[in-house]
């Protein structure tokens, strides 16, 4: 690689890796898969060690964590927080083994620990009493997270001894209460957290620790920031102490004499792994004895005298034996890959969706293939790469199709998406599909009426739009294979009862583009009745807080639809509930005079800018609009307030100056 090749590489890696740091630590939402993190930061530092003159300070290989959210107060750790170096494999270790060697000498002892996957937390304690809890953070500042905290029964609230110390240790959430929170976010339609670690993340930085406390978070103490003071010498005397003190430690640790004790454990925790009631992603080995450890000091990011040993990702190969397209509902084509089947972390994996077609080139994948699987966040199958030193010659490239598989009309690929789209509404494909979310449990919720029976039911033209389903008679289900007289009146009682379903449900279940199921039931609450949405404008949609132009656009649209009012007008006479059914949206900003107003911003305030002044109108239940139009309730005017200024005076839209709207914020 020459350094030109290099600088550019560094820099795509720059922005990806904080890309996905940014997404891990401040989102606790990430996009890939720890071994693609860990994969690409050993691409860079492989180059930074090649070319040293290239690695710059603010690299993502020098830095701890993430940022540090607002919303909390800052803490300055009086010592830093600090992530640890990794190891993938044996040599690794042994390479770490003889860089510390070549520091303290032969004579070392190596603890090994459960590498648990959560959070890194400081505690510190003031004559035995817990005074303030804060997260990593960058590892120099991190967030005053003490109230949560607090809602963890197993950190000491006092300890069994007055003393002054800090302590660090891995907040987590067990297996169980991650499985359990995730079920309950489903039933909720709310989206599932990725793994547990993210879960106990997001679930210490939220702001009510009311939220927290029903998180049954827990924590292993791992260690003495300021261990000066308490007269142990050694790392594992100081767990003991930390025992003795009221902390709850992970047992499962080891005192190994030689690296290869070390390394003799790794297959026993690999295999435990899956066991354990909480999810650990690898072993830290840390020089046991302090005076070694203070030897040998830090680097920018981590100590020298501790490694964390990361598990090999499941990852399985197999052949990639055909890629079979599917359109969904809103005519999106999906590629999938059939696969010889294969076991994957305890299931039998036969597909995985391949996405796009950018991602089948950017993968070089052909049909025919050896390729490697793993489950993303251990559940969703995927192809990780090809391994193509395994072609024989035979392979196939994979070509879209022109036109779409189900109907043949010619498919479209829309600015700014990768995905290419069947757009004639007619398509069985998307009307089956169509269908089928119209019945699911988050829409309609028919019971019965999965996908095998509404493909029966449209193969046997007994459907073409959801109306129809509401004029099915018993005969005609009867007809159908697997139907018998139970199941039939079982279905049509479903159907029946779907009728009553408040209006959230079936604005859902249209299948409205850009309409998932929250803004759905943002519709029902505030139009109330289907007739009120239906005549709803772009303006009256876009000053409601949740519904951006985009959906609005959508919405109009879609109404505007001569076909959309016949299905709706059918539904109604075929008498389907069209009204909300559940409680008015509680006002509780209503004390400000902003709450439910839609408002617009000009000129320039001397106390604050444009975007401050936004968010705390927002806070107060304001809307903020761009333009003056009738809909505006208030135009509040800074200096050198111009058109907007002139077009509320003409409205006859009453207007404050910027004293006028700080009042109001005091008030
Ligand atoms: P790390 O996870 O490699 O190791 C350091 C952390 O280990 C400590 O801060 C501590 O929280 C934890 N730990 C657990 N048990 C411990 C014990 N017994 N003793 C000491 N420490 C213990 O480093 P990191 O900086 O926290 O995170 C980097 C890792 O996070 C990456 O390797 C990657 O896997 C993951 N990551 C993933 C993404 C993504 O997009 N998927 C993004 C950023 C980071």
């Amino acid at each position: 690689m020459d350094k030109q090749t290099a600088q550019s590489r560094i820099q795509a890696l720059h922005e990806q890796l904080n890309q996905y740091n940014y997404e891990y630590y401040v989102l606790d939402n990430p996009s890939v898969p720890d071994s693609e993190y860990d994969r690409l930061m050993q691409e860079l530092i492989q180059i930074e060690e090649a070319f040293p003159e290239l690695k710059s300070a603010d690299s993502p290989s020098q830095r701890v964590g993430g940022q540090v959210l607002d919303a909390f107060q800052k803490v300055e750790h009086r010592i830093p927080m600090l992530s640890l170096g990794n190891a993938f494999n044996e040599q690794d270790l042994r390479d770490f083994d003889r860089r510390v060697k070549q520091v303290v000498g032969e004579n070392v002892q190596y603890t090994v620990e459960l590498k648990i996957d959560g959070l890194a937390v400081s505690l510190r304690y003031e004559n035995g009493v817990f005074v303030q809890g804060a997260t990593r953070g960058d590892g120099t500042t991190g967030e005053d997270i003490t109230e949560n905290l607090k809602t963890i029964r197993s950190i000491p609230l006092r300890l069994k001894k007055d003393v002054t110390l800090e302590v660090r240790g891995e907040a987590f959430m067990p297996k169980k209460s991650f499985e359990a929170l995730n079920e309950e976010r489903s039933k909720l339609n709310e989206e599932p957290f990725a793994n547990p670690r993210n879960a106990a993340a997001g679930s210490l930085r939220q702001l009510d620790p009311k939220i927290a406390a029903k998180r049954n978070l827990d924590i292993f103490v791992y260690s003495i920031a300021d261990i000066g003071e308490t007269g142990v010498t050694s790392h594992s005397e100081g767990l003991q102490l930390l025992d003795e003190l009221g902390f709850k430690t992970n047992k499962e640790r080891r005192l190994c004499q030689s690296i290869d004790e070390v390394i003799s454990l790794l297959d026993e925790f690999v295999q435990r792994r899956p066991e354990l009631p909480y999810e650990i992603d690898g072993l830290v080995i840390k020089v046991d004895q302090l005076n070694q450890q203070e030897e040998l000091g830090y680097t920018a990011k981590s100590p020298r005298w501790a490694i964390a040993y990361k598990f090999p990702a499941e990852e399985v190969v197999t052949k990639l034996v055909d890629i079979e397209l599917t359109v969904g509902r809103t005519g999106v084509l999906t590629p999938t890959a059939i696969l010889e089947p294969v076991r994957v972390a305890g299931t039998t994996v036969k597909r995985a969706s391949l996405h796009n077609e950018d991602l089948i080139r950017e993968k070089d994948i052909k049909i025919g293939d050896t390729v490697v699987i793993k489950k993303a966040g251990d559940i969703i199958p995927e192809v990780v790469n090809v391994l193509v030193e395994k072609r024989t010659g035979d392979e196939r490239d994979f070509h879209m199709p022109k036109e779409c598989p189900e109907c043949g009309s010619e498919l479209v690929r829309i600015e700014g998406e990768v995905a290419l789209r069947c757009v004639n509404p007619k398509c069985p494909a998307q009307i089956r599909e169509g269908l089928i979310h119209f019945v699911s449990r988050n829409a309609m919720n028919i019971d019965g009426l999965g996908e095998r029976v509404i493909t029966q039911l449209f193969n046997h033209q007994l459907i073409d739009d959801v109306a129809d389903l509401y004029k099915l008679e018993r005969g005609q289900l009867l007809n159908l294979e697997r139907m018998g007289e139970k199941s039939t009146d079982n279905l049509l009682n479903a159907i029946e009862r779907s009728k009553e379903n408040s209006l959230e449900r079936l604005i859902f279940g249209l299948g409205i583009r850009h309409v998932g199921e929250k803004a759905a039931k943002t519709l029902a609450e505030q139009f109330e009745t289907m007739d009120r949405l239906q005549q709803a404008t772009k303006e009256d949609l876009v000053a409601i807080n949740e519904i951006g132009e985009k959906m609005a656009d959508s919405i109009v649209t879609y109404f505007a639809n001569d076909e959309v009012s016949e299905v709706i007008q059918e539904l109604k006479d075929l008498g389907l509930n069209m009204a909300y059914k559940g409680v008015k949206r509680e006002e509780s900003l209503s004390d400000s005079y902003f709450s439910g107003k839609t408002i617009v911003l000009t000129g320039k305030y001397e106390s604050m800018s444009r975007n401050e002044a936004k968010a705390q109108i927002e806070a107060l239940g304001g809307k903020v609009t761009g333009s003056v139009s009738a809909k505006t309730d208030l135009v509040i005017a800074g200096e050198a307030a111009g058109s907007k200024l002139t077009k509320a005076q003409e409205l006859n839209i009453e207007v404050w100056d910027e004293a006028r709207m700080l009042q109001e914020f005091q008030s």
